[in-house]
């Protein structure tokens, strides 16, 4: 197996201290490649670099018409190369290739947003009451650290870093070590579509290690992470010594509210994906099923039914429906959380087996698994589970659907199912979350801000909201006197 190297200065690099580590495939439990494992010297290095481009280098000297183009080449490529980066995905992560596909589709169409927006953030003429004009500029932040987590990979990481390239930033991402083989494609693309050398670089690592030493690094302006609450409250303390800008995208627990009045069928489907798809590992998972009593029965049968029919296999078979998880400990957390929850009362309905799967011995599958009858305080309610667990909470009014909905300390997503208007808008006004969706479970558009309330983090990428958190406003004032 040969070794994937980190890129620093548009080099592959093997990291300063040589160690390396095996990138395990999820479906078969094998190593799948060797990767060079960044530390605190090559965080410095690759700082090093990066602070040479953004002071010399030619990227933030661009026209941003010109930077339009670079990202608008590269999604170009990406949907070319669509079906072999969607392969190394699905492999790496474990998800099923279809919806690998799909996401890859979302890095080109990120790519292209930001593409034709790097020419259209600008600054404001201000009407100040003194005699002159004054005028804001957006300027680039600086060096930016950006830190992804490994569920969705290669989205997560092009939804920081195309804003950040479009506002004329300088890069280092470090991916999660457990699948950090996209990102170093989507950085080979980037150079090929004309990013200078330098302007990015990738360094799959340790967050303990490479991970810490980048936030701590007093060069670095800005850290975009995304990732869990417990590690996103760890590096906001990091961030804090030198000031540097942080955003944050974490945890979740969000509410399905489905009042009696929905259309059911569709409905049920939309809120299985909504728990179950990427087997549950989703920061959006709408993992907290709260139905109005008069559907509650029904839509328990209904669901169970649905989730039995799911097909849990190998994430390359065009058949799977869900994959494994990404690691043995993974799925032990939720074969866990699922023994707490019937400890605590719930009824396990279905799921929760590992299922037989052909040359899956090894992987990391699991049954997905409802949990009905849960009271909303119980701790599988109220934790994060990251697994193919739904818990499904009966309610009788609309108040109480609001108030089980916020008693969480999270804020990520949601959805609200009923086809009456006025409910509709009510609750989601009473509901204290960053994105929600009526009658559907779609989470995020590329075009429209993504983020949390309460602990679910701090800012809104996506869309144009996204250009504040990797711009600076200068304002300067021009008298005329
Ligand atoms: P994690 O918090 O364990 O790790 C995220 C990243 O931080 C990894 O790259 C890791 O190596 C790095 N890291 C760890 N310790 C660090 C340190 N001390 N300094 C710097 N970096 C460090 O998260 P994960 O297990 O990769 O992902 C799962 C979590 O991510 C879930 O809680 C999920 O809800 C959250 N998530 C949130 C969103 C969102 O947009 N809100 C999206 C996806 C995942
Ligand atoms: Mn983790």
């Amino acid at each position: 197996m040969s070794t994937e190297l980190l890129l620093v200065g548009g080099e592959r690099v093997p990291a300063a201290e040589e160690r390396t580590f095996s990138v395990i495939e999820p479906g078969n439990g094998s190593p799948m490649a060797d990767v060079a494992e960044a530390g605190p010297e090559d965080a410095r290095r690759a700082v090093d670099v990066a602070v040479e481009a953004f002071d010399e280098g030619s990227w933030p000297r661009t026209s941003a018409t010109e930077r339009g183009r670079v990202l608008l080449r590269a999604s170009v490529l990406v949907r070319e190369r669509l079906e072999e980066l969607a392969q190394l995905e699905a492999r790496n992560v474990g998800k099923p290739i279809s919806d690998a596909r799909d996401e890859i589709g979302i890095v080109a169409d990120t790519l292209e947003y930001w593409g034709g927006a790097a020419n259209k953030i600008f600054g404001e003429t201000v009407p100040v009451q003194d005699p002159g004009l004054d005028v804001t500029l957006r300027e680039p932040v600086g060096v930016c650290a950006l830190i992804t987590p490994w569920n969705f990979p290669l989205v997560i990481a092009t939804w920081k870093l195309s804003p950040a390239l479009a506002c004329g930033n300088t890069i280092v991402v470090k991916p999660a070590s457990l699948t950090p083989l996209s990102l170093l494609r989507l950085a080979d693309i980037l150079a090929e579509a004309g990013l200078p050398a330098g302007t990015l670089s990738v360094l799959p690592g340790p967050g303990s290690s490479v991970g810490n030493a980048l936030v701590t690094d007093p060069r670095v302006a800005k850290v975009g992470f995304t990732g869990s609450t417990e590690i996103g409250s760890a590096i906001m303390a990091l961030a804090a010594r030198n000031i540097t800008r942080i955003s944050l995208e974490l945890g979740g627990k969000s509410a399905n509210v489905v009042f009696a009045d929905a259309d059911m069928d569709t409905c049920v489907e939309r809120s299985m994906w909504a728990v179950f798809a990427n087997t549950g590992q989703d920061c959006c998972a709408r993992s907290r099923i709260l139905v109005e009593r008069p559907a509650y029965d029904g839509f328990v049968q209904a669901l169970a039914e649905r989730t039995d029919g799911l097909r849990v296999g190998q994430p390359l078979s065009e058949e799977t429906d869900l994959g494994p998880l990404i690691s043995s400990g993974q799925r032990q957390t939720a074969v866990d959380y699922l023994e707490i929850g019937q400890k605590e009362g719930a009824r396990l309905v279905t799921g929760g087996d590992v299922p037989e799967v052909p040359d899956g011995a090894n992987g990391f599958y699991l049954r997905p698994a409802i949990l009905a009858d849960v009271d909303n305080a119980w701790r599988v309610a109220q934790e994060e589970i990251f697994g193919p667990v739904a818990c499904v909470i009966p309610f009788d009014t609309e108040e109480e659907a609001i108030r089980l909905a916020n008693e969480t300390e999270y804020g990520l997503s949601g959805s609200i199912w009923t086809r009456d208007l006025g409910r509709a808008i009510r609750v989601a006004k009473g509901i204290r979350t960053g994105v929600l969706s009526v009658n559907s479970s779609h989470s995020v558009h590329t075009e429209a801000p993504f983020g949390g309330y309460k602990r679910s983090g701090i800012g809104r990428e996506m869309g144009m909201h996204a250009v504040n958190l990797y711009t600076e406003v200068k304002n300067i004032y021009f008298s005329e006197a």
